[in-house]
């Protein structure tokens, strides 16, 4: 067994390198990767390895990707729940259950969290093998394939937002974004029984796709007027709950204009600047303001969710490269951004 490892070099430059074999200690399980997820974080570090500044100085070079799935080779000696030849899908950040926010649950607040291919980069999936904390490691049932089993990490960022919004039957919201994540947050709160889903974004094939995985109704906003549509599409009233997903300061700034009174806005993507917003609106409509940030407790729901069949994950996935072609398949995630919804790395 060679082990391999795709390193960032700079930005826009992959090398493929022999790297030993992990260790595997006696809480770990060694996972031969077969489905890597390429998340837009990832696109971000490719593109500028600071990601706009927020890496002061990049451990260049590192390995990225944090949305796996593959197989158990070995198990180290405590470990009860896994045996060789299981397919698994991996929740990529390993909490130290020790501080107040692990204490109180909310371990994605974690002060000592170890998560994949972010700072400090102390672990990532892109390599053929890697040794993991075995209790973040989900057995997945035959009817799941590890390609769905690297979607369970964008999943479980929209189920989280669509959880934490307290979305419930009959509901409506208006998804801003048609992106991945957009379109995971459409899953969840289709699954969590939202009677209408608005999706907005300015791509056609994107809103296609949003149609194809149950949107009830798309806006194309290079067209169309968007706070018109919603009102239009909601009777006048805006809806029960808004997500922004597409990270922009325009989408986001709108988001008090689409909400209804006493509604939610969940502000799920990371706008990389400051955001006007209207708080009068805010106050006057009595609108609840939330923030997510990754997810806690989500993957075994996820895992239900998707091997039950109430929820197709990997139809969100546009594009598939082998390992060898990382370096192509992270071009098409950034010149392609159109077409190119999600891409896949299989092994
Ligand atoms: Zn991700
Ligand atoms: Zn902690």
């Amino acid at each position: 067994m060679q082990n391999q490892s795709a390193y960032l070099l700079k930005a826009f430059e992959f090398e493929i390198r022999d790297v030993p074999m992990p260790e595997c200690g006696p809480d770990d399980v060694m996972i031969e990767i077969k489905h890597v997820g390429v998340c837009g974080s990832d696109v971000g570090f490719f593109e500028d390895p600071t990601y706009g500044g927020f890496v002061k100085e990049p451990p260049l070079p590192f390995i990225l990707g944090h949305e796996c799935a593959g197989v158990v080779t070995r198990t180290g000696k405590n470990v009860k729940h896994l045996k060789e030849g299981d397919r698994v899908a991996v929740e990529p950040g390993i909490p130290c259950g020790k501080c107040d926010y692990c204490l109180e649950g909310r371990y994605n607040l974690c002060d000592n969290m170890i998560f994949m291919a972010s700072p400090p980069f102390q672990t990532a999936a892109l390599s053929r093998y890697i040794s993991y904390p075995a209790f973040m490691a989900f057995r997945l049932p035959d009817s799941v394939s590890t390609l769905e089993g690297a979607m369970f990490e964008p999943f479980a960022v929209g189920m989280h937002a669509a959880k934490r919004s307290g979305i419930f039957l009959g509901k409506t919201a208006v998804v801003l974004g048609s992106g991945c994540i957009g379109l995971m947050t459409l899953l969840a709160c289709r699954a969590l029984g939202a009677s209408a889903v608005i999706i907005a974004d300015l791509y056609d094939n994107r809103l296609a796709k949003a149609k194809e995985l149950g949107a009830t109704a798309v806006i194309n906003s290079s067209r169309q007027n968007l706070m018109e549509e919603v009102l239009r599409l909601t009777g006048g009233k805006g809806a029960d709950f808004v997500f922004e997903t597409a990270g922009s300061k325009v989408t986001a700034a709108m988001t008090p204009d689409l909400v209804k009174k006493g509604g939610k806005i969940v502000l799920v993507g990371n706008v990389h600047e400051d955001v006007p917003i209207n708080q009068l609106q805010l106050n006057n409509n009595e609108v609840d303001l939330l923030s997510v940030f990754r997810y806690h407790g989500i993957y075994p729901l996820v895992l239900d969710a998707v091997a039950s069949g109430k929820v197709d994950v990997s139809g969100v996935v546009s594009h598939t490269f082998k390992f060898e072609e990382v370096q192509k398949a992270f071009e098409c995630a950034l010149n392609e951004k159109q077409t190119a919804v999600k891409v896949a790395i299989e092994f």
